[in-house]
């Protein structure tokens, strides 16, 4: 048995993990990051990169099969998916050498295995121990099915969706949230035949109630087919397809069946539990700034309760290195994360919805919907959604939301609106380029205070 000793011990080398590791070396700590597959961790490699890559050929084939509308005639020919594939991989491994480099270059102790948490100092691989003053847990998350539903086959994840080497004729989308509806937007757009189940009422239904109702009426132009308010019952699968059975009774037929039920924590044997973490339906707790109960041992990333996305894993590594170094840094207000969903038309918001502002503040919230319909750049793009904001009566934007193609983009300048507390009249007085969607936030603001100019009041 060996023994190495550094400052930080990472386990996991995803978004937060390697974040963690990244900021705390830059610090001048030692560190080593243990890591059992690929550095990058989902993100990189089964996640948000390689989702958005097929995203973009989707774009790509959209554009090319509605181009007359633009006046240019082309024909789509077919969706090569091995070509597809090679896009996506490309991308994927130009970031992963990328990554690697930094991490060399950091001079983090990269360890390549599979680790157990011993003790509060102790990370154990194989044979050899890895010992710290501190330990930060960043093990991730895993792709949930639901009871009696087994993976394999035509019944798959995104982990396996992501490989997938043809265009299926057909798809059964189950769940309905940000996964689910990304590959649904993919593959109609590679023309395939999509159906949704999803057991909540609406699509995104994490998202305010006006975008689900754009989103959906949009899908429904796109010809995506969806059944909200639906459990799903059973599935089976032979050499001709899967055929669900919902508890309506509905019965769908699919060449496969994509499993989005949502993401669990990957953190079952590890010996976080027998280390004395404490753990909530495999889930960490940590207080505030990342604490778990044990004192030396830190938490972010998927494992920790509250939103599932890569640059909060980036926000906590970066806030957990900084602790550990004495920087004091400020902690992070989690209702200031962006969300995106990256499907056509993109759904992006930052802050709270109306149904919780209401909820919170009453009557003191106020709400406007700006209509992408009098946006020069959205017409000339021909997407339709809406930049909706909601704020206090003479008080501060507390959240917004928006949907339509490439709105995604626009969430930079929503989050600094939002967490920067600024005032409808604040971001009234500031010029927003013209003709960019970017200006349909600018827009929105100059009604909300009062002073429309393309929109009615
Ligand atoms: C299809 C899909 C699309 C997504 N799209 C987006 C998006 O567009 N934007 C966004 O912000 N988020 C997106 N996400 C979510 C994002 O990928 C995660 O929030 C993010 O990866 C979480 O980072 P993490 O560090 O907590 O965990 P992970 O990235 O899961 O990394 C954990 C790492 O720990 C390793 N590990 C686990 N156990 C051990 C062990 N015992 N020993 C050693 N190593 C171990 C794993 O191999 C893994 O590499 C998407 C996720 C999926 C599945």
């Amino acid at each position: 048995m060996s023994d190495q000793q550094s400052d930080l011990v990472i386990l996991g080398g995803g978004s937060g993990g390697y974040a963690c590791a990244l900021r705390a070396a830059e610090l001048g700590l030692s560190v080593t990051l243990i890591e059992q597959a690929e550095l990058g961790g989902t993100c990189l490699h089964r996640g948000c990169i390689p989702t958005k890559a097929l995203l973009h050929s989707a774009e790509v084939a959209d554009t090319a099969r509605e181009s007359a509308a633009f006046g240019v005639n082309t024909t789509l020919d077919g969706i090569d998916m091995p070509a597809v594939l090679k896009y996506k991989d490309g991308v994927v491994a130009r970031l992963y050498k990328g990554l690697q480099g930094l991490v060399k270059a950091r001079k983090v102790n990269f360890v390549s295995g599979t680790g157990t948490l011993i003790d509060a100092n102790t990370v154990r691989v194989g044979e050899a121990n890895y010992r710290g003053a501190n330990v930060v847990l960043a093990t991730g998350s895993y792709a949930r099915s639901l009871p009696g539903l087994e993976i394999g086959g035509r019944i798959m994840t995104s982990d396996q969706a992501l490989g997938y080497d043809s265009v299926p004729k057909s798809a059964i989308v189950l769940g309905g949230g940000v996964i689910g509806v990304e590959f649904a937007s993919i593959w109609r757009s590679f023309g395939v035949d999509v159906t949704i189940v999803e057991a909540l009422p609406r699509l995104v239904a994490a998202e305010d109630a006006a975008s689900s109702k754009v989103l959906e009426r949009t899908f429904r132009k796109r010809g995506i087919a969806f059944h909200t308010g639906t459990k799903f019952a059973n599935a089976i699968q032979d050499d001709s397809g899967v055929t669900v059975t919902l508890e309506d009774g509905t019965t769908l037929t699919a060449e496969l069946l994509l499993v989005a039920v949502g993401r669990g924590p990957q953190t079952d044997g590890l010996g976080f539990a027998e280390a004395g973490v404490t753990m909530d339906r495999g889930f960490v707790l940590t207080d505030d700034r990342l604490n778990t109960n044990v004192p030396g041992v830190r938490a972010v990333g998927d494992i920790v309760p509250g939103l599932q996305l890569a640059h909060r894993g980036f926000a906590q590594g970066i806030f957990v290195a900084e602790d550990i170094a004495g920087l004091s840094p400020r902690t992070i207000d989690e209702s200031g994360i962006p969300r995106v969903t990256y499907c056509e038309p993109e759904v992006a918001s930052v802050g709270l919805n109306e149904d919780v502002a209401k909820e919170r503040f009453g009557d003191q919230v106020v709400s406007y919907e700006y209509n992408l319909g009098g946006n020069g750049k959205s017409q000339i793009l021909m997407t339709n959604g809406f930049v909706k904001l909601v704020a206090l009566k003479e008080g501060p934007v507390i959240g917004i939301h928006m949907v339509g193609a490439r709105v995604g983009e626009l969430i930079g300048e929503a989050q600094l609106i939002v967490n920067w507390q600024a005032e409808a009249d604040d971001v009234a007085s500031l010029i927003h380029a013209h003709p960019t969607q970017n200006e349909a936030l600018g827009e929105a603001h100059l009604a909300l205070a009062g002073k429309p100019l393309h929109a009615h009041a």
